[in-house]
């Protein structure tokens, strides 16, 4: 008998989680219903990935051309951070995804950012070294000519609704039953664990396994089972944003998402092939509602008003356990740690696949549990540290938020010893591999994110130094060569349109 599957919710990550279920396990291990409330409608936002997105298509076996067009997708290499670090001189830096070619010179920018830690002043930026980077800086597509012997990474930003729409059409034509009803209880065994759902005709919908992914709300993990949230409030101060969309660019499509800083958060600035999405992220600790909307319409060119905005809360953290009973939570209901990297959509995957992963090998049972949520728990507190740093470390002047988030103590151990070993010059690659924090954000993640706010340690006798210490010896030689088998963003895009 086939494991009976009901996943709550279709958003994002209930159809990301039925698409992955049923292409794995449908049917013979499983069958997969989706129920989702048609007058709850979901959160809309969430347009920008990393390249784990890329890896999901993979999975599914779906090939760009046949989803981007329907979701006016483009692709991203990376993102480019404007006006965080303004003191240390550096106005913009980039975090780009890494790909093969950057193993040549992966060694160069690390010991450049040592060398410079010493106190030579060496070119330590990332786009200077990565390929994506140069390729974000020329407007390129991450696709080469046919003869490029490397495998490049990149992730997608895409329209959240139609994706939403793209992935159900997916899932059901490949096996999985989708049914509209809002779910008002949900019965619960002896044992505690889920056994049916009750929609509000009053049907009953039975099941073995139930997937949270009804957003905020959490309706089956934190409202039933009363799984604890654990808020990052003291750690990450953003708790609402506006979005607003704008016309897409007239002087071609970039490469790479924009996270701007601004008064009292940041905006994020995503290209899609007919519109840019915009969102200012903030703490309404610190900006009222109305005064964020006016400072972001101000920011994007909109004070006419002509586009809507759309005002949203954030909650911010992750429940204490994301599997409990027979139920896995997954996206906005199992937490959700701020966008500033866009890495809910990582975590949705790294979640499904860890758990089939462990359900699988134990033949289908719990027996792999804790162990799962020990890892899922640790994925979220490593992201939440990457971006916690990104505020710890701003150097703006501006507000009395960008100062309490400079002045804030609350650090995790491993945040901590990061920083510890990067401003006391030590190895921080060596650091890294101790905390085994590669598959989170690895070496050259907080190499370009240290270097790229220009975070160096003063030293008494700064050397001029040539500016050049690694990249004279040819590494923009071996990018710029890199770089000419990628085409134009946009050509690359007509290429994906064109049946
Ligand atoms: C401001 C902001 C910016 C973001 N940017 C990014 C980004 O750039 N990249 C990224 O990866 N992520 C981003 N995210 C996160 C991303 O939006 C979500 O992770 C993603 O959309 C998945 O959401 P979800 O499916 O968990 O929830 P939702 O989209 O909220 O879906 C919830 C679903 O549950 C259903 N539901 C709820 N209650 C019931 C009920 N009682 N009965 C039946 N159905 C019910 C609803 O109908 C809906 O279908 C962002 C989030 C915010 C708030």
């Amino acid at each position: 008998m086939p494991l009976r599957i009901v996943i709550v919710g279709g958003g994002t990550a209930g159809w990301m989680a039925a698409n992955l279920l049923v292409r794995q396990w449908h049917p013979e291990r499983a069958h997969v219903t989706l129920v989702e409330s048609p007058d709850i409608g979901i959160i809309g936002v969430g347009e920008g990935s990393t390249p784990t997105l890329k890896r999901f298509f993979e999975i599914l076996g779906v090939e760009d051309h046949e989803w981007m067009p329907r979701c006016n997708a483009t692709y991203k290499v990376g993102i480019r951070f404007d006006g965080w670090s303004p003191a240390s001189g550096i106005d913009s830096y980039r975090h780009p995804f890494t790909s093969q070619p950057d193993v040549f010179v992966q060694r160069a920018f690390v010991t450049n950012c040592r060398t410079r830690r010493l106190g030579l002043d060496v070119r330590t930026q990332p786009d200077d070294f990565f390929l994506n980077g140069v390729l974000a800086k020329n407007r390129q597509s991450p696709l080469a000519a046919e003869s490029f012997p490397f495998e490049i990474d990149y992730g997608y930003h895409f329209d959240a609704r139609l994706l939403g729409q793209y992935l159900a059409e997916l899932a059901v034509s490949r096996g999985a039953e989708h049914r509209q009803a809002r779910i008002v209880e949900v019965r619960q065994g002896e044992t505690g664990d889920i056994t049916n759902l009750v929609t509000e005709s009053g049907e009953e919908i039975a099941g073995d396994l139930f997937i949270d992914c009804t957003g905020f709300a959490s309706v089956l993990m934190q409202k039933t089972l009363g799984v604890h949230f654990q808020t990052y409030k003291d750690n990450l101060f953003n708790d609402a944003a506006v979005a607003l969309p704008t016309p897409a660019a007239d002087d071609g499509v970039p490469s790479e998402t924009v996270s701007h800083a601004l008064s009292n958060g940041w905006c994020w600035q995503i290209p899609l092939t007919n519109r840019f999405g915009n969102g200012y992220v903030y703490s309404s600790d610190f900006i009222s509602a109305d005064e964020a909307e006016t400072e972001l319409r101000s920011f994007v060119g909109d004070l006419d008003g002509k586009n809507e905005a759309r005002h949203l809360k954030m909650r911010v953290g992750q429940i204490e356990r994301h599997w409990e009973k027979n139920c896995l939570a997954l996206g906005l209901s199992q937490g959700f740690i701020e966008p500033l990297e866009a890495t809910a959509l990582l975590l949705v995957q790294v979640t499904v696949e860890l758990f089939m992963d462990a359900y699988a090998k134990a033949d289908f049972t719990d027996a792999h549990r804790d162990e799962f949520n020990r890892k899922v728990h640790e994925r979220f507190e490593r992201v939440r540290d990457y971006i916690v740093a990104h505020y710890k470390l701003n150097t703006r002047e501006d507000s009395d938020y960008w100062k309490a988030n400079r002045e804030n103590l609350n650090l995790s151990e491993s945040l901590r010893r990061i920083l510890d070993v990067w401003y006391r010059r030590g190895d921080l690659s060596q650091e890294i591999q101790r905390q085994k924090l590669e598959s989170h954000f690895g070496t050259l993640s907080w190499h370009c994110l240290l270097s790229g706010y220009g975070a160096y340690p003063a030293t008494a006798d700064e050397q001029p130094g040539s500016g050049d210490l690694y990249v004279e010896q040819g590494v923009a030689d071996f990018l710029s060569r890199c770089a000419m088998n990628f085409n134009d963003h946009r050509l690359e895009l007509e290429r994906v349109t064109t049946p």
